[in-house]
C-alpha cells in the first residue's frame, strides 16, 4: 500500500441501529473510490483515552455474515462498544489481511484442502499478513488523538505503536464466540499469530 496524504473528504451525521455515529471519508483523491472509513461519535476531548477500533475490510464477514473468520463479530461489537462509550471505528480498505477478496478466495480454496490461513496466504506469494496501520495513525492524527484505548486481539497491532506517538494506555480485548466453521482458523490466529483469545 504507496503511502498517501490523507484528507478528510466528506462527513456526515448517520442514525445506525447501533445509534448514532459522524462516518467521514479519508482519502488523498476525490477519485478514490475506497476510501478509508472513519465512524465516530461527538467527541469532547479526542486526546484523553478514547477507545479505537481499528478494523481492516472483511466483505465476506462483516457484510455477508460468513462464518470464515470472525470479522463481522468484532465489527458489530466494536460499533456497540464506541456507541456506549464513545470513540472512533476506523475502517481500513485492506480485504483479506491486504491480499484483496479474488486472492483471499483462493486463499480460502487452499484452506478447504487443508493449509492454515498463514501458509494458504505464502503459497499465494504473500506474506502472511501484509497488513498496514500507517494510515490508521494518519486519521487518529488528523483528530490529534494522543492516548487510546485499543479493542484488539492483536499483538502486531498493540506493537505497531510501540515507537508512535500515539499511546496506548489499555488494551480492550474483543473476543467473540468461536464456531465450528471459524475454529480452525481462531486456532491458528491464536496458536501462529500469537492473538490472545481465550476461548478456544
Ligand atoms: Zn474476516
Amino acid at each position: 500500500m504507496k503511502d498517501k496524504i490523507l484528507k478528510l473528504q466528506s462527513k456526515v451525521n448517520m442514525e445506525t441501529i447501533y445509534g448514532n455515529f459522524n462516518i467521514a471519508t479519508f482519502t488523498d483523491s476525490t477519485e478514490d473510490l475506497m476510501p478509508h472509513i472513519a465512524l465516530f461519535t461527538d467527541q469532547h476531548n479526542w486526546s484523553e483515552n478514547l477507545p479505537v477500533r481499528i478494523h481492516s475490510e472483511c466483505m465476506t464477514g462483516d457484510l455477508f455474515g460468513s462464518k470464515r473468520c470472525e470479522c463481522g463479530e468484532q465489527l458489530q461489537h466494536s460499533l456497540k462498544f464506541i456507541q456506549e462509550h464513545s470513540g472512533i471505528l476506523i475502517y481500513l480498505r485492506q480485504e483479506g489481511r491486504g491480499i484483496g477478496i479474488i486472492n483471499k478466495l483462493k486463499a480460502y480454496c487452499l484452506q478447504d484442502e487443508g493449509y492454515n490461513t498463514a501458509e494458504a496466504n505464502k503459497m499465494l506469494g504473500f506474506e502472511e499478513d501484509q497488513r498496514q496501520y500507517n494510515d490508521a495513525i494518519k486519521i487518529l492524527d488528523y483528530f490529534n488523538v494522543k492516548n487510546i484505548r485499543l479493542l484488539t486481539n492483536n499483538p502486531d497491532k498493540l506493537d505497531f505503536f510501540n515507537d508512535k506517538k500515539i499511546n496506548v494506555v489499555e488494551r480492550i480485548p474483543i473476543e467473540s464466540h468461536p464456531n465450528e466453521t471459524n475454529y480452525s482458523y481462531l486456532k491458528t490466529k491464536k496458536d501462529h499469530f500469537g492473538h490472545f483469545l481465550t476461548k478456544l
